[in-house]
């Protein structure tokens, strides 16, 4: 078997393997992933280069969970000419349609804008894709329950297992029946501690492991601490009048957010405001945790299916739907705004920020992690303006930083997860991270573990 490496090497989006398997001269191929590369606009660019491969010979594609760095592609590969299915866990497939209706939405309306405000370089600017073909990928679609083997291509075989990371996400092993290799994709790995989720299973004994790094040279912090920290940063900013700006993904960030305002609110650690959700991306996916947590899902954890629904349903919640009520919100005052995206690198966020940015009474909180040139990333970066819809906006608000939501293990949750096979695998492959994090890592493993580590580089293919 044969992996070649198309995203998510050497950056933290992308996320995109090409599995190639089969009998000598009847290789067939299936794709890990198909993420879409966001971040800044020379990253971004890769999303428009012609797929090193015809994606007509992609025969399946396997995804590990709904964030857009690793389905957010496929529309394109659709209108491109894949037409096979698209194999994910039960709550994967409920949240990528609204993942991608939502992407599709964007790149309509950033086009859109563009071609109005005439910013854009191109004469004649285009989405990457259209609602039309998201809704081709979302008919692509194949539900399979954990731990269940299916045969993508004939001699292999793949099952997924919880990943703890967010609702649906799932490691993949992948099994060559011909030459009987195994190789465990992490996808995103959980860290464990998700205060809805189950933790991830151990992975199953491989030839090779491929394993994300995106915090492969950061330790966590200490979580109790962080989120007094928050509430401080909250309770300040409300007493002053101002408003607290949260840019967060849609799925997944919010839930757990809304979690966490909703214990502080109870303890009285934060005086009581109004707490908007404005994001329908962030509704959708909240109704689908909901349901989950109704259906007593075995990926949520014992003690919220004891608790019911009502572990993620604030009393005081807003939810900004249409447009008007999203700008209603800018008026200012005092208020908590939770909106997408999560690097504020586009949606309704960025009219918030536009807002809130140049009042030294607001403060805008990033929970989330922010990749290199992303605005979220030059705001904890310290500028002093940011561009936004192509103009300089003065950045006066307080700027501060928790990372107690990070739903990504930190470096040595990485190793003892990978240590959780019964005999450690013959390669291990770090993707899907910045290149220190990933080189970091990749040591980290060496020295502990004593397997051959490789950095997955873009183009790289290598036999398993
Ligand atoms: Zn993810």
């Amino acid at each position: 078997m044969f992996l070649t490496f198309l995203g998510g090497a050497g950056t933290v989006t992308g996320s995109k393997t090409l599995v190639e398997a089969g009998a000598p001269g009847e290789e067939q191929r299936v794709l890990i992933d198909c993420g879409l590369f966001q971040g800044p606009r020379e990253i971004r660019e890769r999303n428009w280069e012609t797929f090193p491969i015809d994606p007509a010979t992609v025969k399946a594609v396997i995804l590990t969970h709904a964030h857009l760095d690793h389905c957010g592609y496929l529309p394109a590969l659709v209108r491109e000419g894949f037409a096979g299915p698209v194999y994910c866990s039960p709550n994967t497939a409920d949240l990528v349609p609204i993942i991608l209706r939502d992407s599709a939405k964007l790149q309509e309306e950033d086009t859109a804008w563009a071609r109005t405000k005439g910013f854009s370089r191109h004469v004649d600017p285009r989405p990457l894709y259209d609602a039309t073909d998201a809704e081709q990928a979302i008919a692509l679609l194949r539900p399979i329950e954990f731990g269940i083997d299916i045969t993508p291509i004939p001699s292999l075989t793949a099952r997924l297992a919880p990943a703890g990371h967010i609702l649906g996400s799932s490691t993949i092993t992948l099994v060559d029946q011909l030459r009987q290799r195994t190789v465990v994709f992490s996808g995103d790995l959980g860290r464990g501690n998700h205060p809805l989720l189950e933790g991830p299973h151990p992975p199953e004994d491989a030839d090779a492991v491929v394993i994300e790094s995106t915090y492969g040279d950061r330790e966590h912090g200490d979580v109790e601490a962080e989120i007094d920290e928050m509430a401080a940063a909250i309770t300040r900013t409300l007493h002053r009048g101002g408003t607290v700006v949260i840019p967060a993904f849609a799925v997944d960030r919010t839930e757990v957010l809304l979690i966490a305002l909703r214990r502080l609110q109870d303890q009285q650690r934060i005086p009581m405001a109004q707490i908007s959700v404005d994001s329908p991306m962030a509704l959708a996916a909240l109704r689908v945790y909901v349901q989950a947590i109704r259906d007593h899902d075995p990926e949520i954890l014992t003690a919220i299916d004891a608790e019911g629904p009502e572990a993620i349903d604030l009393p005081n919640l807003d939810e900004a739907t249409t447009r008007e009520q999203s700008m209603a919100l800018d008026s200012g005052g005092p208020r908590i705004i939770v909106s997408a995206s999560g690097m504020a690198s586009g949606g309704r966020v960025t009219h918030h920020l536009k807002a809130a940015l140049p009042d030294r009474r607001n403060t805008i909180l990033l929970v989330g992690y922010q990749a290199v040139g992303t605005p979220g990333r030059l705001l904890l970066d310290g500028v002093h303006e940011l561009k936004i819809h192509g103009q300089y906006v003065p950045v006066r608000a307080e700027i501060a930083e928790i990372e107690a939501f990070s739903v990504h293990a930190g470096p040595q949750e990485l190793v003892d997860w990978i240590a959780g096979t019964r005999e450690p695998p013959a390669q291990v492959f770090v993707n899907h991270g910045e290149p220190e994090a990933a080189e970091a890592l990749a040591d980290r493993i060496r020295d502990q573990l004593d397997v051959a580590v490789v950095m997955a580089q873009p183009g790289d293919r290598v036999r398993i």
